[in-house]
């Protein structure tokens, strides 16, 4: 049952093969004997969960149901709920319960899912390790030696370990993907503005977007079918029709054209994860599809533009946390001045500190030009250079990390090693495309990744396109040996 498709789920929900409470219990079962090691979730309520289970099953009593109805769904910690703790793995928000709930949680509310917790993640979703967490780093299930990857790792570790029916998770530079490429499932990025972000807690707001993170891209498809949609709390949320992203699941691939950017396949990449990448592209080559080179010129700037702008954001978004109206407070302090002081140094943590320095080093008069000014330039270029390439295919494929999971602690003193995970996610986040990652094999018994990026509004189309590979290859249903 835990490796159960949601559409099967559903099903033997609407069959009664099984209550929601059943159902939720054997996660929250798992969750005990798994989290103490995994540390993958940072608050439950067992009680609340089960809950939401019995009103579930009452409404499927009802003939009620919609289709995620009744099913556990692990909300990573940086959208508001109300009544549980978010922290956005921050020492700054350990204590704060939220009072409302993000669109992303009302959307699972409204569906009839349960919330079976919150997930552990990087410090306001900076990181590529989860290991910048105030709670401490997640294990991942495939090897506990290892990272999950970040910033999502508590919800890709959950989906990995099969702690939760699928998860939520948010993507400003790469934090669905590269986990969901370390962990082994699946993790959709929605173009920019798909997915509203009221009560999301901000890190770079012209990137940050929500998405989901599950085994398949059929559950992928299902989910976005609750998380997207227009909300006018959000001034960035786009006001389209509202989509049905299962429609084209079972399109067959013929005459679809992949996109190779050689960029993707040059120095960086780890040649056995080179290796697994292209072994997939030769399956989309027997499903049909045609594959063409092409050339992203400016994707090696991607990732000294997003650590100049993703910063300058988040020192604009991170000055709320003041010790004033909500979060950590320093318990001594003798006037305003070093009442704030205190606090911020005491309630944020290291990588937190260090991109609120960079942030405001390259907003300030005199280095504005040089640095913020001239990176929102050449991010232009980057976008533009997807324009180009989507002229000449329909989808483009790479790797969507450059290695499989690396050791904990391997490089935590290395920032710039860390930023480096990022460099085939964050041109997408840059240019506010859709990007995915599907397991598409193992290196040395470590998952890996492909990446699937399409053109704007064109989730339904990837989904079609990672399903039908999911239909003629079963990566996506390995789960590690041990955990099952
Ligand atoms: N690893 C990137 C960073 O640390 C991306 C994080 C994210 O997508 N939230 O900024």
């Amino acid at each position: 049952m835990i490796n159960s498709s949601l559409q099967t789920l559903s099903q033997m929900l609407a069959d009664k093969q099984i209550s929601s409470v059943e159902l939720t219990q054997t996660f929250l079962d798992r969750i005990d004997a798994l989290n103490p090691e995994i540390n993958a979730y940072v608050a439950l309520d067992k009680e609340r969960s089960i809950a939401q289970a019995k009103a579930a099953d009452a409404r499927i009593a009802a003939g009620q149901a919609a289709p995620l109805t009744g099913i556990p769904i692990a909300q990573k910690d940086i959208f508001c709920a109300k009544g549980w703790p978010t922290t956005c793995g921050s020492k700054m928000l350990a204590h704060f319960v939220a009072p409302y709930d993000a669109h992303v949680i009302s959307q699972f509310d409204a569906a009839g899912a349960v919330n079976l917790g919150k997930t552990n993640m990087d410090e306001f979703a900076m990181g590529s390790s989860n290991e910048t967490s105030y709670f401490g780093g997640v294990k991942n299930p495939w090897d506990f030696t290892r990272v999950p990857g970040g910033s999502s790792g508590g919800s890709a570790a959950a989906v990995a370990a099969r702690l939760c029916a699928a998860a939520t998770g948010t993507d400003t530079g790469g934090s669905i993907r590269q986990p969901a490429s370390l962990c082994g499932f699946t993790g959709l990025k929605p173009t920019y503005g798909v997915v509203s972000r009221y009560g999301m807690i901000a890190f770079a707001s012209s990137l940050d977007q929500a998405g989901p993170m599950a085994k398949s891209a059929e559950d992928c498809a299902l989910m976005m079918n609750v998380m997207a949609g227009f909300d006018e709390r959000d001034s960035t949320s786009l006001n389209r029709k509202k989509e049905d992203y299962t429609r084209d699941l079972n399109k067959p691939l013929q005459g679809l054209k992949i996109g190779l950017p050689k960029e993707y396949f040059a120095e960086g990449l780890d040649i056995n994860v080179g290796k697994v990448v292209m072994d997939a592209v030769a399956e989309y080559k027997k499903l049909g599809a045609e594959i063409v080179e092409i050339s992203l010129p400016n994707n090696g700037l991607s990732i000294p533009v997003y650590y100049v702008l993703a910063p300058a954001e988040a020192s604009s978004n991170l000055s709320r946390y003041d010790g004033v109206r909500y979060g950590y407070r320093t318990p001594e302090y003798t006037d305003l001045m070093d009442m704030y002081c205190k606090t911020r140094a005491e309630g944020f943590g290291a990588e937190v500190k260090r991109r609120i320095l960079v942030g405001t080093y390259v907003l300030s008069a005199g280095y504005y030009d040089a640095y913020y000014l001239k990176a929102q330039k050449i991010r232009r270029l980057i976008a533009q250079d997807f324009v180009e390439a989507f002229k000449q295919c329909d989808v483009i494929m790479g790797p969507a990390a450059p290695s499989t999971a690396f050791k904990s602690g391997e490089k935590v003193d290395d920032p710039v090693a860390m930023y480096l995970e990022d460099l085939y996610t964050i041109a997408v986040n840059l240019a506010g495309l859709p990007g995915m990652s599907v397991p598409a094999g193992f290196s040395n018994g470590l998952p890996v990744g492909l990446q699937i990026i399409g053109n704007y509004f064109d989730e339904a189309r990837m989904l079609n396109v990672a399903h039908q590979y999911q239909q003629a290859t079963d990566w996506h249903l390995k789960m590690p040996e041990g955990l099952a």
